[in-house]
């Protein structure tokens, strides 16, 4: 059987939308334009918020889609941990179906069952599932209408694993859609070789399908309140789901991954190829690295091709010059590397997501464009911060290469004439000179300023609080015109979105 990204993605769908009267929604952007709660959409369930709180009215009961996540910041934030495990990604595809007040439990668990048993035909040996344990402070009952289900199914009782809030009671982010889940894990050593493991930096279990029972919302003073309508919400990573398909340990070794790699290969001087190790040793130190770009290659294709602006986005931003930096200092190539590939990441994905084949050339120039001004910042702010760290050379272990920030924050720091930093001070360092804010404690502390921890905490809230108020006035606002003109909730719904607010595919 032919099992590449390509066919698995489509066989989901397929299985949802012909064989159980699902109907499709294309993904929306990796951006939410239309909720400020979020910076990035880290799941596929995250376009239909409105139709989970009761606030909007589905066009259909039944949906299915493949949904562009990111997760590089809030509540699910796998930033740090990405190049060192082999199934954690800042950008991802999740694959999902909704019933928005229509089935429950029962089905939703069948449905997901039969998929990956019956269609994929995957070992149900190698299967593991969760339900949600309770939790005594927020007053819930163990779900074991969820447990009966999963024994009626078939599945035996020493598989079925009672899991805490921590892992399943899912929510979106601080507030919003919640509820507790049941989980599909995946014992990948299933069958084949221990020893193939060590060092592989797999866990023993990696979760596949989280199926998310959305019976709660969290709201802002943290309390949570039942909604008036149950629905299901579920994701499944598409690159986990090709790892295990293809018969790999790792996800990077699929054909999501495999082509970037030769790619970067062909196109570094005297670089080893890929080899597949995990681990902190110097021997695989490149190995991480090469996941590191090509994950951030995806990403950033990803982003762009969405409308993104890495002006407008410092998160982006950063991910950008990361890539930039481990070309040069990991694969020895000075330019054009990362716009190179992310000609790669269009070749896999721009047949099931037109808007990056459509923006291609937007992409290049951006990639081109920011890779120039970092090269210059880079050239000016080492100078100066090499000046700097000869006068004081216990500052050697900041890394201006990450951020050139730094000089100016250094300069400003330096010309204070009292001794403590205001919360407000530390904010400029943060949000002007992109400084974090373990880095602004290290800095301050090194040039013998007072840093009020808490003071700069408020800072951020109150400015959070900002740009929440003015970005709920244009989500109101458009909504607004949303239900008057009575464009539905769909793909179509998403387009006119988009060309109202002048992001997203229309850029
Ligand atoms: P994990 O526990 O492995 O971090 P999760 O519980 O955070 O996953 P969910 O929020 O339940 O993930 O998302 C649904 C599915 O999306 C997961 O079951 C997994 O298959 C996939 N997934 C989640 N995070 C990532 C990621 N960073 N990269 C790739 N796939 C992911
Ligand atoms: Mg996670
Ligand atoms: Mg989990
Ligand atoms: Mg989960």
């Amino acid at each position: 059987v032919d099992n590449t990204s390509k066919v698995l993605r489509q066989r989901f769908l397929d299985y949802f939308i012909k064989d159980h009267n699902h109907n499709f929604i294309r993904s929306s952007p990796v951006v939410p334009h239309h909720d400020a709660s979020l910076a990035f959409v880290n799941a596929g369930m995250n376009q239909f918020k409105g139709i989970l709180l009761g606030r909007q009215k589905p066009r259909y009961l039944k949906v299915a889609n493949s949904q562009k996540c990111v997760r590089i910041g809030g509540k699910h934030n796998d930033l740090n941990v990405v190049g060192t495990d082999g199934y954690h990604h800042t950008f991802f595809e999740m694959l999902g179906n909704w019933s928005f007040g229509n089935y429950f439990k029962k089905e939703a668990c069948e449905l997901a069952w039969q998929l990956l048993t019956e269609v994929y035909k995957i070992d149900s040996r190698i299967l593991y599932v969760t339900y949600f344990a309770g939790d005594k402070v927020l007053g819930l009952q163990p779900d074991y209408e969820c447990k009966e289900i999963w024994k009626n199914i078939g599945v035996s009782e020493d598989r079925i694993l009672p899991f805490g809030t921590g892992d399943n009671f899912w929510e979106m982010g601080t507030t919003g859609p919640c509820g507790p889940c049941t989980e599909i894990h995946v014992d990948m050593r299933g069958g084949t070789n221990r020893a193939q493991f060590v060092n592989k930096g797999l866990s023993d279990l990696t979760e596949l399908w989280n199926i998310v029972f959305i019976q709660f919302t969290r709201n802002s003073d943290n309390s949570i309140k039942p909604l008036p309508t149950n629905h299901v919400d579920t994701g499944m990573g598409l690159e986990r789901l090709c790892a295990l398909l293809q018969g790999k340990l790792s996800n990077y070794d699929t054909d999501l991954f495999s082509p970037i790699f030769v790619a970067i290969h062909k196109i570094c001087k005297n670089i080893p190829p890929y080899s597949g190790k995990y681990g902190e040793a110097d021997w695989n130190l490149l190995d991480t690295n090469y996941r590191i770009l090509a994950d951030h290659a995806r990403m950033i294709t990803a982003c762009l091709a969405d409308g993104v602006i890495p002006e407008q986005n410092q998160k982006l931003r950063k991910i950008m010059r990361k890539a930039f930096s481990v070309s040069e200092a990991y694969f020895n190539v000075e330019n054009g590397l990362l716009k190179e590939l992310t000609n790669y990441v269009v070749e896999k994905l721009g047949c099931f997501y037109p808007e990056m084949e459509k923006n291609i050339k937007t992409i290049h120039k951006i990639v081109d464009h920011e890779e120039e001004v970092y090269r210059l910042i880079r050239k000016v702010s080492a100078a100066e911060w090499k000046k700097i760290v000869n006068k004081q050379p216990d500052l050697s272990n900041f890394d201006v290469v990450e951020m050139p920030g730094l000089v100016a924050a250094y300069k400003e720091l330096k010309s204070l004439n009292t001794n403590s930093l205001t919360p407000q001070l530390g904010y400029k360092l943060f949000d002007t000179y992109g400084l974090d804010q373990d880095t602004i404690e290290k800095l301050s502390s090194k040039l013998n300023k007072k840093f009020d921890i808490d003071g700069f905490k408020d800072e951020l809230q109150k400015a959070k609080a900002r740009s929440r108020h003015v970005s709920h006035s244009n989500v109101d606002r458009f909504l607004d015109t949303l239900e008057k003109s009575q464009v539905p909730v769909t793909d179509d719904s998403y387009k006119y979105i988009y060309s109202k607010t002048g992001n997203g595919y229309n850029f």
